[in-house]
């Protein structure tokens, strides 16, 4: 089968030209990884061993033996449908070893620079359900502004959120992880993350974005259009005066019994 023709990687395609729209993957800000099922990647018919094998210290053990779609390192969102030769591709994670190969795509480049992180997040997200295979990186606008403007406190912050909308409470129950701003693409960004995403699917960057992981990328990107409009409803309340409070903690608790939800433990003060 061809790589190109599964269908997520399509949605990927088509997904990730829609964050470029609507404005939340300028240039090259943004990155997509996607776990292949085990029938897509049998689908592939890859022979481990002959693709371009690329060092990666500190490879996961919960992703070894599995394949994963990821887009470029530098990939532009608003170019990837039309190339994804080159700007995305599926690597082949081995046994062993500290490496991965590139089995398809990816043709004169590499993945994301965040492509450990990835992994990283995804054996989290896997250990906590295995269900979950996608992580998904971006710039939401609205995340983005309300970082500069709400509590620098991920309860505060939740908590701001799930007041906005019943929505938000019924989405991500499990509240938001939170790093206060640090420069990206070294350690210690990448280990304050990793901690926050064993029991939340959600986690915000001040000052540079959010990852949303999900069980398909529409489940992902779900996560994060609401969020982002969580957020959007926010800020535009906030700019008017915010004079009513919002959906209180009682309002709160009866969505979460009424959904059979569970919500983040100390949050709500009933
Ligand atoms: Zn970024």
């Amino acid at each position: 089968m061809d790589w190109k023709s599964i269908p997520t990687v399509k949605e990927a395609a088509e997904l990730s030209y829609l964050m470029w729209e609507r404005g939340w993957d300028e240039a090259n800000g943004g990155n997509i990884s996607y776990l292949l099922t085990d029938e897509e990647a049998e689908s592939l018919g890859y022979v481990p061993g002959t693709g371009r094998t690329i060092e990666l210290p500190g490879v996961p053990d919960g992703v070894r033996g599995k394949y994963v779609f990821v887009t470029a390192t530098g990939s532009h969102f608003r170019e990837l449908k039309d190339n994804l030769d080159e700007l995305t591709g599926i690597c082949y994670i081995p046994e062993e070893g500290d490496c991965y190969e590139i089995a398809y795509g990816l043709e004169n480049s590499r993945p994301t620079s965040e492509f450990d992180t990835h992994l990283a997040a995804m054996a989290v997200r896997l250990a906590a359900d295995p269900e979950q295979r996608v992580v998904m990186h971006n710039h939401a606008t609205s995340v983005l502004a309300m970082t500069h403007v709400a509590p620098i406190d991920e309860k505060e912050f939740t908590l701001a959120l799930w007041r906005v909308i019943t929505e938000a409470m019924v989405l991500f129950p499990d509240g938001i992880g939170y790093v206060p701003w640090c420069v990206c693409g070294g350690k210690e960004i990448a280990d304050k993350t990793l901690e926050k995403m064993r029991d939340r699917r959600i986690v915000i960057w001040g000052y540079h974005g959010v990852f949303t992981t999900g069980k398909s990328l529409h489940d992902a990107f779900g996560l994060l259009e609401t969020v982002n409009k969580c957020c959007e409803v926010w800020l535009t309340a906030e700019a008017c005066g915010h004079r009513n409070p919002g959906i209180d903690d009682k309002g709160l608790r009866e969505i979460c019994d009424t959904f059979g939800l569970t919500p983040r433990e100390g949050y709500l003060t009933c």
